[in-house]
């Protein structure tokens, strides 16, 4: 792993946070400040092509990067948060189903977090 490769890799597995790019970008940054936006973005893709990091997707919003130990995400639909959650393995289920053919699972809830829930009840009172 080259310096970066190892930081960026440092700093998806320390955070919670599910972060963008460009919030990568700004932490790296601080460490090395000449590192560039495209460094980032390269490192990145090939920390994900090796399965050392995932990517998670989310429509209308910037890729976020998170560790790839297994766990599932409740997304926030109005504010785009995200959090980790353990739902139930189902990895077995899906084997019997698709057998061989079966290579991963991806699972995200929609709800609304407690913060847009409160914005919410205060509209309506
Ligand atoms: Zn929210
Ligand atoms: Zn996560």
């Amino acid at each position: 792993m080259t310096k970066y490769e190892k930081k960026i890799y440092d700093i998806v597995n320390a955070s919670y946070e599910h972060m963008t790019a460009e919030q990568i970008y700004v932490e790296l940054q601080k460490i090395y400040p000449a590192v560039s936006r495209a460094t980032i973005y390269n490192n990145l893709n090939k920390l994900c092509d090796l399965g050392l990091i995932r990517r998670v997707s989310l429509e209308d919003s910037p890729d976020r990067y998170d560790r790839i130990k297994k766990h599932d995400h409740i997304v926030c639909q109005k504010c785009g948060r995200i959090s980790d959650i353990s739902f139930e393995d189902l990895t077995q289920t899906l084997e019997k189903q698709f057998g061989e053919n079966f290579l991963y699972y991806d699972l995200k809830v929609f709800y609304l977090c407690p913060d847009c829930r409160k914005l919410q009840s205060n509209n309506l009172s």
